[in-house]
């Protein structure tokens, strides 16, 4: 459905966008993930035709996105901040698209009465954005980039300015909805919960480009560069020396993979065991409890190393714990 191929963007002599490539087919649901700056902001508003390229091609549906005018996209965008139009009342707001599109009265305030519905908000029909909270501004704001029926979906972190009660809610509203309605959808985050938990597929950028294209599985549980596996999760890093000082005979267990003099061992906390041991190899520094899950900091030959104890498990900074990693688990990255 969209798809862009060696897109470059240069904003002067500065290289935004460096050899972009993504697709997005009929019904998915795609992420952009990426921290402050990595140009996903840039790549969407290209998309959105509120900024121009430098190079490579877009198209949608095989046709060049270019030979569409921007009015004629049909395009839904939700911002950041809700950005409705203060002086409307909801209804006014959610109809906007449909009414210069000059949809008849009748079936503008059907439409707006179904999404309302969809929305589950049908008494707010006359409010207008200053008497609503944050998450119903953008409940708003989602409803009526629906209204129009669009063929492409764009979020630009339509979440972030919400606390994280709301979040977690509309991140499942928008996800149902999406699915429903099977609307191809991009969205840019720069939180990795956000992209695991709502993308079918996640486009991984740093300065510009893009590390690694996949299933949220794929990118936490076999990620391609030390990039990925430190922004997405917690990992940690031991270079092959290090690693078969931990893990001795027990590392030819770990899938082969990526595995050169140079690489580094990903080791994701849940995937260690620590068993209490006198005669263990790392020491407990500290435990942090979070709830569904503690956090325990290890000091490992100098290094810290983070690891998480099992249901029912008790270590004291201090203790001493041999170190060994669930079968399967571990992989290797370039440094
Ligand atoms: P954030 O999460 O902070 O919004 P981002 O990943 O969305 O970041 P972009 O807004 O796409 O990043 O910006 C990518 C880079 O391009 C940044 O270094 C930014 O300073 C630069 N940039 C963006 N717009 C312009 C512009 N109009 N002129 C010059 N540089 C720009």
């Amino acid at each position: 459905m969209l798809d862009i191929r060696h897109l470059h963007k240069k904003f002067g002599n500065y290289h935004a966008l460096d050899d972009i490539n993504v697709s997005a087919g009929s019904d998915e649901f795609v992420c952009l993930l990426g921290p402050s700056g990595c140009g996903k902001t840039t790549l969407l508003r290209i998309v959105a035709g509120l900024e121009s390229y430098s190079d490579g091609e877009i198209l949608f549906d095989g046709r060049d996105l270019n030979a569409i005018d921007v009015r004629n996209r049909n395009f839904g965008i939700v911002f950041q901040s809700y950005s409705l139009f203060p002086g409307m009342t909801v209804g006014e707001n959610i109809g906007y698209g449909l009414k210069i599109r000059n949809v008849p009265r009748a079936e503008i305030e059907k439409q707006v009465r179904a999404l309302l519905d969809i929305i589950r908000f049908p008494d707010l029909i006359g409010r207008y954005p200053h008497e609503l909270s944050g998450g119903q501004q953008q409940r708003v704001a989602i409803a009526r980039a629906l209204a129009v029926s669009p063929s492409l979906l764009l979020l630009d972190e339509p979440l972030s300015a919400l606390d994280a009660r709301v979040r977690l809610d509309i991140r499942g509203e928008i996800r149902d909805l999406q699915r429903r309605l099977a609307i191809p959808t991009i969205m840019v985050t720069h939180d990795q919960e956000e992209a695991l938990s709502m993308a079918d597929k996640v486009v991984c950028m740093n300065h510009g480009r893009i590390e690694q294209v996949g299933t949220p599985h794929e990118l936490y549980f076999r990620p391609r560069t030390k990039f990925v596996a430190s922004f997405i999760g917690t990992s940690n890093f031991l270079d092959v020396t290090q690693a078969g000082a931990v893990f001795g005979e027990r590392l030819s267990a770990v899938p082969q993979e990526g595995r050169t003099p140079d690489a580094l061992l990903v080791v994701r906390p849940e995937e260690l065991v620590l068993t209490a041991d006198p005669a263990g190899e790392a020491t407990v520094a500290d435990v942090t409890f979070l709830g569904n899950v503690s956090h325990v900091r290890l000091g490992l030959n100098g290094r810290t190393i983070t690891s998480e104890l099992r249901l029912g498990q008790r270590l004291a900074p201090g203790e001493r714990v041999s170190l060994s990693l669930h079968d399967g688990c571990g992989r290797w990255v370039a440094p």
